[in-house]
């Protein structure tokens, strides 16, 4: 039996790594010594996004994509006028300078000729130019900035439109503005760079660390069309890696030694879902590799036609299927992968990367533009869940009174996510207002994250009151019974949540922090990230009660964690009578598929079994043979990542 279960068991990146990583540290692995510097090495990491990727590397600087903020004086927008229209004559010249060289070429593509004509068009639009201009009078901040405001409101414009040619046009229109943004604030990429990433989508991205902030950069950046994403640090369920899935291309984190080994335009052959990246490859290997990234489009296509299935397991239970959002942006990409609504938004990014805090109008607009993006689902939007490592600039930390110096020994267990809020009662009821005038728009349900006391909850109904009066003094519409959940992601809250749910509407757990504070595992530290397991029979028998307990309460209960999305685990929890899932939208469309083949009363009996189970290595059992005899489930088995081996497993106790 043993074999057999080590047989069907799903690669595991930790296999991987340990069978094929080549330690490039101070020891070079045998063979690796002699070969010649262009011979290939594997690395191994964990994946974070499955596929495979196949390009050429570009190693990646913190802060190259940052684009300056900062206010002006009265007497400076001349100068700031002047630097905008110097920055666009250059790019301008640049983009003649291309051209003429194309020109020259026998065999330039006709497309990238026409292309950068039109771009050049777009940069000679006087509108924008003239607006921005506007931008700059009234705000009084530079140029730079009052770019990314112009393309916010070209954005919201296009978002009107139908024809789907023209909706694209708004990436042409954002990589001009960002050429631009780029000659003005002097970081400027080496031509050949820019150019092969203009014309070429087969760029894998090579970092040391990601922060939340860098990969929210990426995700709006246009011009750079990345293919797969690699980083030497970082871990599974950090923010960061929650980001980088949701940019939809394969990525490996915790790859040892890569920025020592990878050089800008080294080939790359990743394999995310093998946890490897092969640096310069032998040639032979490549027909594999086309071969497995084509079967993976067909996959994708056959997933795509689901769009618009609903989402009933093979036993005819209904399941909704949420999308997890970061971004306004997203909406589009959850509508398009048939989410059922919005399951969790985390407003916190938008409180990132700028030197202020949004004003009550500025979240307004924007909670609305997701309600409307949504077309009449259901949209939860968390209050900031700020702190840890989600934290805003230094120049908004001050403006409220915060030391952004100040040493934070444990910053998850600090003054993070509602114990922020709380204490800067003016920016969290100036969120409670937007909020509650989005309700007013649409269906909008209000998410409270991290909570740990029933008081924190009681606190938070008597702000929402307040800012539901603040709104009636000023006549303004705003959402009367707005729906209030709480985040179960502190192991107090999952113990109480009976109490908790005599105050609360409903609740969505947050597997990534519960996991982390009910095993103490920081979810950051790769260190410790063998000992980050959802199957722990603690957070399994956590799971399982929280959801009795909604059930038996009669409230809605989702699980909005990463664990959702993994196939194998979202069986458990619909074992345990969840029916409620929210994910990164990317994953919305495998995981229906999965459980259009599922049957809901196989994982109830299932989960007894694993109920019963009291180490670690009867409940992998229990699920190994429980898939060895579902082919109907291969896909999904083979995708999920909570069976990978981890070390110490060989142990007797869980
Ligand atoms: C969670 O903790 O599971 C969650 C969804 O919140 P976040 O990942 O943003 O901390
Ligand atoms: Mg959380």
């Amino acid at each position: 039996m043993d074999k057999l279960l080590n047989d069907i068991a799903p690669a595991s990146t930790t296999d991987v790594a340990e069978e094929k990583t080549v330690d490039t540290g101070t020891e070079i692995a045998p063979g690796a010594e002699a070969a010649p510097e262009s011979d290939p090495v594997t690395l191994g990491g964990t994946a974070v996004s499955p596929g495979a990727a196949f390009g050429h590397a570009q190693m990646f600087a913190e802060g190259e994509l940052e684009i300056p903020h900062f206010t002006i004086e009265k007497t400076q927008t001349r100068a700031e006028f002047t630097r905008l229209r110097a920055a666009v004559h250059t790019v301008d010249k640049e983009f003649g300078e291309l051209i003429a060289e194309l020109n020259r070429e026998e065999d330039a593509p006709t497309e990238a000729i026409a292309f950068l004509e039109l771009h050049r068009q777009l940069l000679n639009d006087d509108s924008i130019i003239s607006e921005t201009q506007d931008i700059i009078r009234e705000r009084l901040i530079n140029a730079e900035w009052a770019l990314s405001l112009k393309l916010e409101d070209i954005r919201r414009s296009f978002e009107e439109i139908d024809d789907d040619y023209l909706a694209d046009r708004i990436d042409d229109i954002a990589q001009v503005i960002e050429r631009v943004q780029r000659v003005l604030s002097g970081r400027r990429r080496p031509a050949d760079t820019v150019s092969r990433m203009m014309s070429e989508s087969s760029v894998i991205l090579v970092a040391e660390d990601f922060s939340p902030a860098d990969i929210l950069i990426l995700k709006r950046r246009q011009d750079i069309s990345i293919t797969g994403l690699i980083i030497e640090k970082g871990a599974a369920t950090s923010h960061s890696s929650i980001l980088a899935r949701s940019l939809e291309i394969p990525t490996l984190v915790n790859v040892s030694n890569a920025c020592e080994v990878i050089q800008t335009d080294d080939v790359l052959l990743m394999d995310a879902d093998k946890g490897i990246v092969i640096v310069n490859p032998q040639k032979d290997g490549m027909p594999q590799m086309s071969e497995r990234i084509r079967k993976m489009n067909a996959v994708r296509l056959r997933q795509r036609k689901l769009k618009a299935t609903h989402c009933v397991t093979a036993d005819g239970c209904a399941v909704s299927l949420l999308a997890n959002l970061a971004l306004p942006e997203d909406a589009k990409e959850a509508m398009s992968n048939g989410a059922d609504g919005v399951g969790l938004f985390r407003s916190e990014f938008l409180f990132m990367n700028r030197p202020n805090f949004p004003s009550e109008d500025e979240q307004f607009e924007t909670y609305t533009r997701v309600v409307k993006a949504m077309r009449g689902k259901i949209v939860t939007i968390r209050t900031m869940d700020l702190g840890g490592d989600k934290l805003p600039s230094r120049e908004a930390l001050e403006s409220i009174g915060e030391d952004p110096d100040k040493p934070i020994a444990n910053p998850s267990l600090g003054r993070r996510a509602i114990r922020f809020s709380l204490s800067h009662t003016d920016v969290f009821l100036t969120q409670l207002r937007a909020i509650l005038r989005a309700g007013a728009t649409g269906r909008v349900r209000l998410l409270v994250p991290m909570l740990s006391w029933m008081t924190e909850a009681d606190i938070v109904l008597s702000y929402v009151r307040r800012a539901q009066e603040e709104l009636k003094d000023r006549g303004v519409k705003y959402a009367e019974n707005i729906q209030i959940g709480g985040m179960v992601e502190v192991p107090s809250a999952a113990l109480c949540l009976k109490q908790f749910l005599k105050r609360l509407d409903f609740v969505s757990v947050g597997t990534n922090d519960l996991i982390q504070y009910l095993l103490a595992v920081d979810r950051e530290d790769p260190d410790v990230g063998y000992l980050y397991d959802p199957l722990h029979p603690a957070v399994l028998s956590m799971l399982y009660n929280c959801i009795n307990t909604a059930h038996r309460a009669g409230k809605e209960i989702s699980v909005c964690g990463e664990a959702a999305a993994d196939p194998v685990f979202a069986f458990l929890l619909l074992g345990m009578g969840l029916r409620h899932f929210s994910m990164e939208s990317a994953r919305l469309l495998p995981i229906k598929e999965f459980m259009l083949a599922a049957n809901a009363q196989d994982a109830t009996a299932l989960m007894r079994r694993i109920h019963r189970a009291h180490t670690i290595q009867d409940i992998r059992k229990h699920i190994l043979e429980y898939f060895a005899d579902h082919d109907e489930l291969a896909a999904g088995f083979a995708a999920s990542q909570v069976l990978c081996a981890r070390p110490w497993q060989s142990f007797k106790d869980a």
